[in-house]
């Protein structure tokens, strides 16, 4: 016999676990399935994210800092912690700890809300039916009045560099490590490559990015992207750019990598190659060929604007659409989804999802570039205030970088806001609330900011876009 529910969600992570809670809150009755199962085999609810995303490398790249700090920042201010150890084993357990905290925290979420969490795998039929397949039982049919579909993304494979789970990994494992490679080689210089890249370097690891673009992090706002990348050369990442790795051949020292970029043919020899070239959406199995789910030629479940496919009451959310692969643009899909299937209104504003990268320095940024302004014909107006001039960043010893902020020439309206520092991921919120407030300079400039803090880098950028910055020299 099959069970009925008003939404059925496939998928718990980010995406599906939060539209399942929305939905539920909405007093639906809802089933979220999901099949994740960690190595050891435990299934758990919170899915890349939780289990081999956002959370562990945060945890990491956190632990990494504070070593990397204690051994070349703690002498500046004036402590001597003798002789510095790292037992990576420790480091690992407490990533494990808080992954595992956090995903039971979310079971425990799901079913507070009265959401009923199964665990085990999700197929789309058509009519709204999906068939349930628990990891160790047979298959059960449920019914639903409306269906989401969440299930995520993973990591793409270059054929140049295949998986071998051991030397030549993607970013779950790279996540794994239970040693300090010596020489790691990383594919791909975008967010994954950087941050997976800046753990393993601060932990000691001679680390060299292939980066095929020849601009460095092209998505972000030009002078921001070159002040992170000279900052990162200060700190010894080695990015190489226009570089295309063309074959990877295995020794018994490790594993030479072999591109070419404008110069020619070269290799270098590494001990573990992370390969972190984009990860795509997740749809093996789901669908049904009847049941009208419409897939776009790069693999993406199509929906409008609204998240809704092209099959009748059949939505999705997340990675497995378009736009950023970012937990928060899942979730809150996630949240308009559920209030429009209970007949709420809800719209989600694409214009102002921040974005995070989580390296030192955090590099952070909401609204259009000045590349993009300038290529869409928009008169703009910019202003920049450096760390150098921010009494917080020299206390924090972390004074370089800058925010900028962009607006519209005959409005003041802010149109973009890029910061490359301390805590840049913190301060964006800031600038995310006044975009999503369709705020102007002048509103950021009235606005009083503590003081010391960091958010006065914001303040004086906002000055500066009117050449009234207190604390800098207004060119
Ligand atoms: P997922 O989190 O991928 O969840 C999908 C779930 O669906 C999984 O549990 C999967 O097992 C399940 N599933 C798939 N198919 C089926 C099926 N047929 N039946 C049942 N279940 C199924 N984003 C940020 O915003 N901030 C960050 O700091 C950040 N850091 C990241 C670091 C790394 C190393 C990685 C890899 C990603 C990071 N991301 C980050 C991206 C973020 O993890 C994703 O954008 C986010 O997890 C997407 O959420 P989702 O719910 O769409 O999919
Ligand atoms: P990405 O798109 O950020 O970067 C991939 C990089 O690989 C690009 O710069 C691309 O030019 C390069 N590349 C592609 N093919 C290549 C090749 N053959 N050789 C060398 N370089 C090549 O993708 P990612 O870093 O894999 O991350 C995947 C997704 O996960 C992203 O969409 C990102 O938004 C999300 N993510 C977000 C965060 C965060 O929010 N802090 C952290 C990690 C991941």
């Amino acid at each position: 016999m099959s069970k009925k529910f008003d939404v059925v969600v496939i998928g718990a992570g980010p995406a599906g676990y939060v539209a399942a809670i929305r939905a539920a809150q909405h007093g639906l009755s809802t089933a979220c399935v999901d099949a994740w199962q960690n190595p050891d085999g435990m299934s758990v609810f919170g899915g890349t994210c939780l289990n081999a995303g956002c959370i562990p490398s945060k945890a990491l790249l956190e632990s990494s800092e504070f070593y990397h700090r204690a051994r070349v920042e703690f002498a500046d201010h004036g402590i001597g912690v003798g002789k510095l150890e790292l037992d990576l084993a420790v480091m690992q357990a407490r990533k494990a700890d808080i992954v595992r905290e956090l995903c039971g925290g979310i079971g425990g979420l799901l079913k507070a809300n009265g959401v009923t969490g199964l665990h085990g795998r999700g197929r789309l039929l058509p009519d709204k039916k999906v068939e349930y397949t628990p990891h160790d039982g047979k298959p059960e049919l449920l019914e639903a009045e409306h269906v989401i579909l969440a299930t995520g993304s993973m990591p793409v494979e270059l054929p140049a560099a295949p998986f071998d789970g051991e030397r030549i990994v993607d970013s779950q494992s790279a996540l794994e490590f239970d040693a300090v490679p010596k020489r790691l080689g990383v594919i791909g210089g975008g967010v994954i490559g950087l941050e997976l890249g800046s753990v393993w370097q601060r932990l000691g690891a001679e680390v060299t990015v292939l980066e095929a673009m020849d601009t460095f992090l092209f998505m972000v706002d030009g002078q921001v992207a070159r002040e992170a990348q000279r900052q990162f050369k200060q700190q010894g990442l080695d990015i190489r750019l226009g570089a295309m790795v063309r074959a990877t051949e295995q020794i018994d020292d490790g594993i030479i990598l072999k591109y070419d970029d404008e110069q020619g043919a070269h290799e270098i020899t590494v001990d573990k190659v992370v390969v972190a070239v984009g990860r795509r959406p997740v749809t093996d199995g789901l669908l049904d060929p009847l049941a009208g789910v419409d897939v776009t030629a790069r693999g993406f479940v199509e929906v409008d604007d609204e998240c809704r496919t092209t099959a009748l009451n059949v939505w999705a959310i997340g990675d497995v659409v378009r736009g950023p692969m970012l937990a928060h643009k899942g979730s809150e899909e996630g949240v308009m989804v559920a209030d429009l299937i209970a007949g709420d209104i809800n719209e989600m504003n694409y214009d102002v999802i921040p974005s995070v990268i989580y390296t030192s320095p955090e590099i952070a940024w909401v609204g259009k570039t000045e590349e993009e302004l300038r290529q869409a014909n928009i008169e703009y107006k910019s202003g920049v205030f450096n760390f150098a001039a921010s009494g917080r960043a020299k206390a924090m010893n972390q004074a370089a970088g800058l925010v900028k902020i962009l607006a519209d020439a005959g409005t003041d309206r802010i149109l973009g806001v890029h910061i490359c520092g301390p805590l840049a991921g913190e301060l964006i919120g800031e600038a995310v609330l006044a975009m999503e407030f369709q705020a102007s300079t002048e509103d950021l400039q009235r606005t009083i900011h503590g003081h010391p803090t960091l958010t006065e880098a914001i303040h004086e950028a906002a000055l500066a876009v009117d050449g009234r910055a207190i604390h800098a020299i207004n060119r």
